[in-house]
């Protein structure tokens, strides 16, 4: 079963992806922590990878597709994907995958919300570089007094995402809109059963209605 997490920079797909895998028991891919892992190792992906990331550019396909793509035939049978596709080729690239492995996408979760709450929501952000959980920050003064509640690992660093700069995440809006939003209107003619959630409640209420499209 293959569940698609689609939304904008800030949607909370990571938020919501680590409840959906607490309650649902999925695996989690999500090409925005592999790539940070390829950075953080300096591997040849990921010194490629970084200059893109920190504009807020998408990394070129090809290198995705050989991260991603290649590597779902070893997948088990419940997937939960965030991050890709980011654009059509990318959908076509996963559409081709699936259906020689005899697989189907069993929902899309489109989340949105609008700029004015996106930009806030990531002006504001903090996130453990260990297991990703993001904290919301009062001022940037602030990280120095957090923990990570979530993390395993007592030593973890919680910083600001070097792309959670105004200049990239205003780019990653716009990459989103006119790269990734086209990916909506595919899977739509394509039939796949796409849903639109409204985002902008609590992480709970988001949770609830998201937890209604997940078939178990
Ligand atoms: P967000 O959704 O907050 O922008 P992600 O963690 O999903 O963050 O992605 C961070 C960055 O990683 C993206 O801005 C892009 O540079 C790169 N990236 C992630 N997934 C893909 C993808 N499928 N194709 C190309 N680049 C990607």
């Amino acid at each position: 079963m293959n569940v698609i997490l689609l939304g904008p920079p800030g949607a909370g797909k990571g938020t919501q992806a680590r409840k959906i895998v607490d309650e649902f028991d999925f695996d989690y891919i999500s090409t925005g922590d592999m790539l940070r892992k390829e950075v953080e190792s300096a591997s040849r992906l990921g010194k490629i990878a970084k200059s893109y990331m920190n504009k807020g550019d998408l990394v070129p396909d090809s290198h995705i597709v050989e991260m991603i793509v290649d590597n779902l035939g070893e997948l088990n049978a419940r997937n939960l994907i965030d991050g890709f596709p980011r654009n059509i080729s990318q959908a076509e690239a996963l559409n081709e995958k699936l259906t020689e492995n005899q697989q189907k996408i069993a929902v899309v979760l489109h989340m949105n919300v609008d700029d004015e709450e996106l930009i806030n929501r990531l002006s504001t952000r903090a996130v453990c570089i260990s297991c990703q959980a993001p904290y919301k920050l009062k001022s940037p003064d602030e990280i120095l007094n957090i923990n990570c509640n979530n993390s395993p690992n007592k030593d973890c660093i919680i910083k600001v995402r070097d792309d959670d700069n105004p200049k990239s995440v205003a780019r990653r809006i716009t990459v989103y809109k006119n790269e990734t939003f086209p990916v909506v209107k595919y899977y739509k003619d394509l039939n796949v059963n796409l849903v639109d959630i409204d985002a902008r409640g609590t992480e709970d209420e988001i949770f609830q209605e998201i937890s209604k499209f997940i078939v178990v």
